[in-house]
């Protein structure tokens, strides 16, 4: 059965290249009836953090990536990291070696100073341990093949391969005992019985390395797909101006997570044009060969219109209990039950035009704004220029209607445009600006009674000379 993983280190937020890996992994699983599993790979004890770790697991919750089992934490591994590291020494596959830290340096220096690449030399590849000096520390590495080649039949970049001489013995465990990355990963994916390893092709190189101590160990290959990373508009590799922020930053500017899920999904696979995927559709159609080759750019305008088709679809109850606190944050206030009520009758008037919550949340302002209301610079000057003339008319004609609901105010106000040879937006426009302190908004008319008679009247009186 298939088992994939996800790894990430929690030394920072899950930003979107890392979510997008996950998506992948876990789509893949889903697709072949397998098992999507997380690991958090924090044996770098320095960098990783607490929050770190919340972070990733919150916004892998908040996006639907549910993983299977528990989470395995690789720094409580580090025992059988260390097993593993011993059956390699005895089985002759790895080796102690004893180079202090200034033969190291040494040799460091005399690779830069012949312009080589820096390569350990083997130099107790063959020695006898007893040659050390009693009790001196050690690092056991690996003894990797020194002639021909190695080869990886990756499902995304194809066949790849280095040439042996490129693989130095790597460290499997350093002179502390902690096993390194490399070890780690190896004996981590085996023991959760990873099969397909998808993940970032800034890791290509070290699989490689990673084949070398799966063979010694006679352990099975993963089959590996290495990803393109994502890259910002102008070609260069993400990075935070580009939009390369933590999950909970797009939950924050109101992204909805199918959206970005979908969005994810779409940079970097394909199925033929479709542009629209939800979960069970990915999960249908999704497979390694739709995964490009190109690093995919990623493209807000996309983002923010996929978010628009997502919100269009999603409960109007669901919308407004993600409006409701950014709301309250910007009035700085809680909403009274009726003003929920409110802003819930509101919605469907607001999410044809928004692109995000944040958005949406911002069109419904104007319910709760105080009299009298703040009009912004484009409102003030369409106020000014009907000089309260056609607003004047209209509160009048609007303080007769017996009935106050949006079509017969509607019938009214067009009325009134009629009697006095006008376009209805000669009308409805300086109403908007009375109404929201704003040029742009749903429409009038169902402004009107949302906001009830005694508010609207009270809000257009407040505009008159
Ligand atoms: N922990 C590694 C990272 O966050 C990933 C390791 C892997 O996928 O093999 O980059």
């Amino acid at each position: 059965a298939v088992v994939t993983r996800f790894a990430p280190s929690p030394t920072g937020f899950l930003h979107i290249g890392g979510a997008r890996t996950a998506l992948f992994n876990y789509l893949f699983a889903k697709a072949n009836g397998g098992a999507f599993t997380l690991r958090i790979e924090d044996t770098d004890q320095k960098r990783s953090t607490e929050e770190a770790i919340d972070a990733i697991l919150s916004g892998m919750r908040w996006l639907g990536l549910d993983w299977d089992g528990d989470e395995v934490y690789q720094s409580a591994r580090a025992q059988r990291h260390a097993e593993v590291a011993q059956a390699l020494l005895e089985s002759g596959a790895a080796y102690r070696c004893y180079a202090s830290a200034e033969e190291l340096a040494e040799m460091r220096e005399q690779a830069r100073a012949e312009k080589r690449p820096i390569r350990y030399d083997g130099r107790w590849r063959d020695r006898d341990p007893s040659e050390a000096p009693a009790g001196a520390p050690f690092t056991v590495r690996i003894k990797a093949p020194r002639s021909g080649e190695t080869t990886i039949d990756d499902a995304v970049q194809g066949r790849v391969t280095v040439p042996n001489q490129e693989l130095d013995d790597f460290i499997l465990l350093r002179s502390d005992g902690t096993p390194t990355y490399m070890l780690a990963v190896v004996v981590d994916d085996h023991d959760m019985g990873v099969t397909h390893v998808i993940r970032g092709d800034d890791h290509l190189n070290n699989a490689f390395r990673q084949k070398v101590i799966i063979e010694a160990m006679d352990w099975a290959l993963p089959t590996w797909a290495h990803i393109p990373l994502i890259h910002g508009q102008d070609g260069a590799k993400l990075s935070k101006r580009h939009g390369a922020l933590g999950v909970e930053a797009y939950r924050d500017m109101g992204f909805l997570p199918e959206a970005l899920e979908n969005y994810l999904l779409r940079l970097g696979w394909g199925h033929g044009d479709e542009d629209i995927l939800d979960r069970t559709r990915a999960t249908d159609l999704f497979s390694l060969k739709g995964i490009g080759r190109n690093p995919a750019r990623f493209d807000m305008k996309k983002l923010e219109n996929l978010n628009g088709h997502y919100i269009r679809a999603a409960d109007d109850s669901r919308l407004a209990g993600v409006a409701v606190p950014m709301v309250e944050t910007e009035l700085g206030r809680s909403l009274t039950a009726g003003e929920r009520e409110l802003l819930l009758r509101t919605i469907p008037e607001l999410k044809p035009r928004a692109k995000t919550i944040n958005e949406l949340a911002d069109g419904a302002m104007f319910l709760f704004r105080t009299r009298p209301l703040a009009m912004d610079e484009k409102a003030s000057a369409l106020l000014e220029k009907d000089g309260g003339d056609l607003i004047g008319k209209a509160h009048a004609v609007l303080t007769e209607a017996s009935e106050w609901e949006a079509t017969a105010l509607g019938a009214r106000l067009k009325e009134l445009a009629e009697r006095e040879g006008v376009g209805l937006g000669k009308v409805a426009q300086p109403l908007r600006a009375a109404l929201t302190g704003r040029t742009v908004s749903p429409g009038v008319f169902e402004m009107l009674e949302l906001l009830g008679r005694e508010e609207s009247l009270a809000r257009i009186n407040d505009r008159l000379p």
